[in-house]
């Protein structure tokens, strides 16, 4: 038997879905995944320096003017055939959920499935010194003239610097976003991982956690990322190419 047909037989026996995505499923969108080489102003940054709070404390108009073009790209990008394979999903009658690393709305965008996000998300800061959420204006979110350094606007409430509600380096996971991708993650009948290294921790477990928990794990990747489990399979290939390939097959 093939793998895609493999998927087929898991996915005609299960209700519940997961898929864990990282930054795979949005290079397909054009959203450069951290292995590859940036571009115009930021192609001498390393993204890993950039994204502390070490970084934030010496340099807050650097690191902000990081995310707000980030920001600005992914405005500028649409859902891949990937995302939007995983609403069809959904619209066939399973039980979807994604659990995601990604930090752009890409999901959010592509349908209303319950959406996870392990690592925060871009789309609303907090600040720096009260915690507290906060909104940005439609001008506070514009990148002026194609500039890196863009100071970053204050706390209304206490006058903090804002930064954007990610999980940065050496920052842990929010114990309530763990717990409710675990519960998903235990209940699921096949987690489908999706364009991720496995490499960022404690996300990276999750294939492994659901495999201990009797489900199916489909990997979908341009490069083997498989643990060598028999309830495992290995689908090689884009996200938007092997999802919409997996659903016109079933
Ligand atoms: P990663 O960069 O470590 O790995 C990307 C994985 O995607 C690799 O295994 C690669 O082989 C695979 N891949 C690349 N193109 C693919 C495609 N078209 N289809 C399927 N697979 C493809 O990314 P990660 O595992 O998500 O972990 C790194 C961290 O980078 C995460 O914390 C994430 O938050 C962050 N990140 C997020 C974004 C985003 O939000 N869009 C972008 C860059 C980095």
């Amino acid at each position: 038997m093939n793998t895609i047909a493999e998927g087929i037989q898991a996915l005609k026996k299960a209700k519940r879905l997961v898929f864990f995505t990282g930054a795979g499923i949005s290079a397909d969108s054009g959203i450069p995944t951290y292995r590859d080489p940036l571009k115009g102003l930021w192609k001498k940054h390393d993204p890993s320096l950039l994204e502390t709070s070490k970084a934030f404390r010496e340099n807050p108009a650097l690191v902000w003017g990081w995310y707000l073009w980030r920001r600005e790209q992914w405005g500028l990008a649409q859902p891949s055939c990937g995302h939007l394979a995983i609403n069809r999903f959904s619209e066939m009658g399973f039980d979807v959920s994604v659990v995601t690393q990604n930090i752009d709305d890409l999901h959010e965008r592509a349908g209303p499935q319950q959406v996870v996000h392990l690592h925060g998300s871009l789309a609303k800061p907090k600040c720096f010194a009260c915690h507290r959420p906060a909104d940005l204006s439609a001008k506070q979110a514009a990148i002026a003239d194609d500039a890196a350094l863009l100071e970053p606007p204050r706390c209304p409430r206490c006058n903090g610097k804002l930064r954007p509600d990610v999980v940065w380096f050496e920052e842990k996971l929010p114990i309530d976003i763990w717990k409710k991708a675990m519960a998903l993650v235990k209940s699921c009948d096949v987690l489908f991982s999706v364009g991720t290294s496995g490499i960022v921790m404690p996300a990276a477990d999750i294939p492994a956690i659901a495999l201990a928990s009797g489900a199916t794990v489909i990997h979908v990747n341009i490069a083997d990322v498989s643990l060598g489990n028999p309830n495992e399979l290995m689908l090689i290939g884009r996200a938007a190419d092997m999802l919409p390939h997996l659903l016109s097959s079933l």
